[in-house]
C-alpha cells in the first residue's frame, strides 16, 4: 500500500492502533481535511468541529491567509536555528511584543515548552532579582491545573493518570485550591521563597472552571504584594477565545480591536501556544518586560525551531486574522448567545446539569458520575449528527468551535446539540 492511497476509516485506526503508542483515546472518526469550522472525514461526512484541537484553531482550519504566508516561507527559508539570526524574526518579536504590550518574548514550539521557559524564568528571576537563597524558591500552582506534560509540569499536577510511574517528581511547586484567595495568601503571607504564582485564568482541561469575577484581579494584587510573578498560562484561554485578546484582559472595555484599554490583569510572565499559529504549527511564547526577561543570558535556555522563519510568518498571519476578523468580538457575542440558548434547553433538561465558559470556551456538565460513559455516548452521537466534542472528564463535554463561525451556524450547532441531548433525556 503506497502511503498516499485512499483508505478508509476502519483501516487508518487499525493502523494507528497497531503501530502508534496508545498515549490517547480518539473518538473514533478520521478527518482528511478541514476548512473554516468544518472537518471532512474520509469518507466524505462533513462536521462542525466543536473542539478545534483544543482551542488552537480559533482562526479557524486552513486560514487562507495563514496558509499563504506559511508555504510563501517554507519555500524561501525554514530553520536556521537561532546560532544565525535570520530575517522573521525579529520582525515577529516586535509584532507580537506591541500586540500584547510586553518588552520581549522568548520562542518557543509547544505549549508544554513554554511553560517550562516560564517556570524557568521564574527561578532564575527569584534568585538574580528577588534575592531567594538558591535551589529555595517556590512556584505557587493550582489543584486541577493543566500545563503540559514534561515530567518537572507533571510532577505538579494532581491527576492520577498523567503522574503515576512517571517518578521521581520536580520539587519546588506549592498547591493551592483554585479560585482561593485565602488559601493563596496564607501560602504567600507564611512562605518566604516563593516566586511565581502559576495559574490559568479559566481551567481549561479540569472542564472550563471560571473563577470568581474578582479571583484574577485580587491574586495578582496579591503576587504584588508580596513580590511574586503572576504567570498567566494563556495557552488554552488567550488570542480572543474567551471574548477577549487574552482572558486575563477580564472586563477591560477597550475597543479590542487595538487593546487600548487597561486590562483587569497584566500579567507579569505571560504563557501562549496553541492558536497562537492558528493551528498551522506548533509555535508558543512566553512574554515578559526587560527586568524579569533580562535575567536569561546566551546559553541559559533554547530550542532548535524555536522562533523559526515559519514559526515567525505564520504566528504574524494568525494574529493579524485575530484582529482583522474581530475574533474576540465575534467570540464574545456568540459566547453569550450559546449559554443563552442553552440556557434555554436545560431548564427542562434531566440530562445536562448546567453549561458554563466565556466566549466560545464552553463546557456542559452531563448529570451523571465523573466515571460514568454518559458524556462519551454523547459525544459519539453528536459525532453521528455532524459535530465533534470530547469529554475533558467523564460528565464534561468541551465545546469550543473555531472563532469564524457565523451565528447562523452557531444555531445550526446549537439545534444539533440539543436534538442530540434528547435522545438522552430519560
Ligand atoms: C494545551 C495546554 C498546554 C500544553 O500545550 P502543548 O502544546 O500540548 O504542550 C499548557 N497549558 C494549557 C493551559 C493548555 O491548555
Amino acid at each position: 500500500m503506497a502511503v498516499l492511497d485512499h483508505i478508509s476509516s476502519q483501516e487508518a485506526m487499525a493502523l494507528e492502533n497497531k503501530y502508534g503508542a496508545q498515549n490517547y483515546h480518539p473518538l473514533p472518526v478520521v478527518l482528511t481535511k478541514g476548512e473554516g469550522v468544518f472537518v471532512w472525514d474520509v469518507e466524505g461526512k462533513k462536521y462542525y468541529d466543536f473542539l478545534s484541537a483544543y482551542s488552537s484553531l480559533n482562526q479557524g482550519h486552513c486560514h487562507p491567509k495563514i496558509v499563504n504566508a506559511m508555504a510563501e516561507q517554507a519555500q524561501r527559508l525554514t530553520l536556521t536555528s537561532r546560532a544565525f539570526y535570520n530575517d522573521m524574526l525579529g520582525r515577529y518579536e516586535k509584532y507580537a511584543t506591541q500586540y500584547f504590550k510586553f518588552d520581549k518574548m522568548l520562542p518557543m514550539n509547544s505549549g508544554a515548552e513554554a511553560v517550562e521557559t516560564a517556570i524557568k524564568l521564574c527561578r532564575k528571576w527569584a534568585y538574580e532579582v528577588k534575592g531567594i537563597d538558591i535551589n529555595k524558591a517556590q512556584i505557587v500552582v493550582c489543584k486541577n491545573n493543566f500545563h503540559g506534560r514534561t515530567t518537572t509540569i507533571i510532577s505538579f499536577s494532581n491527576d492520577p493518570v498523567a503522574r503515576k510511574n512517571f517518578g521521581p517528581y520536580t520539587d519546588g511547586f506549592i498547591k493551592v485550591e483554585y479560585d482561593n484567595l485565602k488559601q493563596l495568601e496564607d501560602v504567600l503571607s507564611s512562605e518566604e521563597n516563593v516566586a511565581g504564582f502559576l495559574v490559568e485564568p479559566i481551567q481549561g482541561e479540569a472542564g472550563v472552571y471560571v473563577p470568581s469575577e474578582n479571583y484574577l484581579k485580587a491574586a495578582k494584587a496579591l503576587c504584588e504584594k508580596y513580590n511574586v510573578l503572576f504567570i498567566a498560562d494563556e495557552v488554552q484561554t488567550g488570542i480572543a477565545r474567551t471574548g477577549r485578546l487574552l482572558a486575563s484582559c477580564g472586563n477591560c472595555s477597550c475597543p479590542k480591536k487595538d487593546c487600548s484599554g487597561t486590562p483587569d490583569v497584566k500579567p507579569d510572565v505571560l504563557v501562549l501556544g496553541k492558536a497562537l499559529s492558528g493551528g498551522l504549527y506548533p509555535v508558543s511564547a512566553v512574554m515578559a518586560n526587560n527586568d524579569i526577561m533580562n535575567v536569561i543570558q546566551p546559553g541559559n535556555h533554547g530550542s532548535t525551531f524555536g522562533g523559526n522563519p515559519i514559526a515567525a510568518a505564520v504566528a504574524i498571519a494568525a494574529l493579524e486574522v485575530v484582529k482583522d476578523e474581530e475574533l474576540a468580538e465575534n467570540a464574545e457575542y456568540l459566547g453569550k448567545l450559546f449559554r443563552a440558548e442553552l440556557n434555554k434547553y436545560i431548564k427542562t433538561s434531566n440530562i445536562v446539569k448546567l453549561v458554563r465558559g466565556k466566549g466560545l470556551l464552553n463546557a456542559i456538565v452531563i448529570n451523571d458520575d465523573e466515571d460514568s460513559d454518559t458524556a462519551w455516548n454523547i459525544c459519539l452521537k453528536l459525532r453521528d449528527n455532524g459535530l465533534l466534542a470530547k469529554p475533558t472528564h467523564g460528565n464534561i463535554i468541551r465545546f469550543a468551535p473555531p472563532l469564524v463561525m457565523t451565528e447562523e451556524q452557531l444555531l445550526d450547532c446549537v439545534s444539533i446539540i440539543t436534538k442530540t441531548l434528547k435522545e438522552f433525556e430519560s
